[in-house]
């Protein structure tokens, strides 16, 4: 018997910045499947209509290409199993999903919206464990098929055991349970005819041949339904293997409201793609002598999936900031690290951008350097007294930051004019003038009071980097406390709930 051949996927959803959670999973699969002169699949799970974009693909294509976790199958280049975006699959899964209703494990839903939100409340109150009340599971096939025929709008449900437990494998965890009775007669098409997550992935891991399934602790809940629709196809489900979380300093789940998350932002602060695929080569796995520099080849020759470790990594930016100098310290010549300062921002296209903002204040050349220096310098030192706006003191301040923080967080397009209207609304929530609350943020920004337009800027800078010295501001500031940070969620929450 030939032995199966090795095929891990990447399947990012195209929402938001690349995360650097996603980087930490393709490593892992890109270097299982090399390791087993496997292949390495990218997948593009953009089954989420609204909140898919192809910026974000293009950004998880660009980030990828970057680090050097280059994809034997996928977008751009294709592959034998493809299409490789799942929107470009609805037939193939439409097939599945009827095959599922005609064999009597999914069916019809024709639940209102209105409907299920009362079911759930009532549920949730009364301590249930799933929100569903199954109304619909009932309905005679014929009487359904009818209804369907004649248009009423509908989803499809899987039909979940009532009772017993689902038991799975994790190489890393070994077996897991989980009663069925928790577990909801999941959606498996939306209304609008695309397959939610869980129907796709099982279809497309199947049909792509992926023999392992490497990807964060955090899916691991959703595993039984997966399990269960493998079970429904009679197809054998691929090795599931559950990367333990990457973890802030204070062993919270990695989120950004704690630590850059966006891969952008490693890219934008200067740290080498090699310096962080090492860094994350760390979380959970080591090399037998325990030396923390290693290559990726390195990596590649000595990995085994069995030794990753699942105490919660912790993600630690200055460590990653040690290991990124010692790269440039010891592995390259001066004339290679220009080539990276020239790629990194040091290039025309970054300066053009840049020059555009700030040549309408230059009276001569050499005021590019002074102008322009927080483009190029992640350390902006602050003034505290100059964060302060009148008569408004350290926390108020710190209080107006972090609200514009959340606030920043909800922009799935970092652009100047949308960066613009946030501000203009949260002024005029907060009625405060325009120019008053731009103050501080001029100063979180580029350490200084005058300074390159403020939205323009904080595109060009991005999210994260942006989002970034405003924290840096506001430690300045001596920031909130927990009491007064709950507090303050409670305030904005009732203030921008609507927006
Ligand atoms: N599309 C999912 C995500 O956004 C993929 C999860 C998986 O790897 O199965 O991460």
């Amino acid at each position: 018997m030939t032995a199966k051949k090795i095929r891990t996927r990447l399947a990012p959803s195209p929402t938001g910045d690349p995360h650097v959670g996603t980087a930490y999973q393709a490593l892992f699969g890109y270097v299982w499947a090399k390791k087993n002169n496997g292949s390495f699949i990218l997948r593009i799970e953009d089954t989420d209509k609204e909140r898919s974009t192809p910026e974000s693909e293009r950004a998880i294509v660009d980030s990828l290409k970057w680090l050097g976790l280059e994809w034997d199958e996928g977008p751009e280049i294709g592959g034998t199993y493809g299409p490789y975006r799942q929107s470009e699959r609805l037939e193939i899964y439409h097939e599945y999903i009827n095959r599922l209703v005609a064999e009597g494990h999914a069916y019809p839903c024709f639940c209102s919206r209105e409907r299920l939100a009362e079911v759930r409340n009532e549920r949730q109150k009364a301590g249930a464990s799933s929100g569903y009340d199954r109304k619909c599971r009932d309905i005679p096939p014929e009487e359904a098929t009818k209804r369907v025929e004649a248009g009423e709008e509908f989803t499809v449900r899987m039909k979940v055991p009532l009772e017993g437990t689902c038991v799975f494998e994790d190489l890393l965890r070994g077996e897991i349970e989980k009663d069925w009775a928790s577990i909801d007669d999941q959606v498996i098409m939306k209304a609008d005819g695309f397959p939610t997550y869980h129907l796709a992935v099982v279809v497309d891991d199947h049909l792509m041949k992926i023999s392992h399934i490497i990807r964060g602790e955090e899916w691991i809940n959703s595993v039984p339904k997966h399990v269960l629709l493998y079970e429904f196809f009679g197809w054998e489900p691929p090795v599931f293997c559950h990367l333990p979380l990457l973890r802030n300093k204070d062993k919270s789940k990695l989120s950004k409201r704690k630590n850059p998350v966006s891969i952008d932002w490693y890219r934008k602060t200067g740290i080498l793609p090699e310096a962080l695929l090492n860094y994350l080569g760390m979380m959970g796995w080591h090399l037998s002598d325990d030396r923390e520099k290693f290559s990726l080849h390195e990596m590649i020759d000595n990995f085994r999936l069995e030794d990753i470790s699942l105490g919660g990594p912790v993600f630690d930016l200055d460590k990653l900031l040690w290991l990124n100098g010692r790269y440039i310290r010891e592995d390259f010549s001066t004339d290679d690290l220009l080539d990276r300062l020239v790629e990194w921002g040091l290039n025309r296209e970054h300066f053009e951008k840049i020059l555009d903002i700030c040549k309408g204040r230059m009276s001569c050349l050499s005021d590019w350097g002074d102008m322009t220096n927080h483009f190029f310098n992640n350390n902006i030192s602050l003034s505290k007294d100059e964060l302060l706006i009148k008569n408004r003191d350290e926390t108020e301040i710190c209080e107006i930051l972090q609200m514009i923080l959340w606030e920043l967080e909800k922009l799935d397009r970092f652009t100047k004019e949308s960066i613009y209207l946030l501000f203009k609304e949260f002024s005029e929530k907060l009625d405060i003038k325009l120019k008053y609350l731009t103050q501080p943020l001029y100063i979180a920004i580029s350490g200084k009071a005058v300074s390159t337009p403020l939205f323009d800027t904080m595109e060009i800078l991005g999210s994260d980097i942006s989002r970034m010295r405003i924290r840096s501001a506001m430690e300045e500031l001596g920031n909130l406390s927990g009491k007064k940070l709950k507090k303050l969620e409670k305030k904005y929450n009732s203030l921008f709930a609507d927006i």
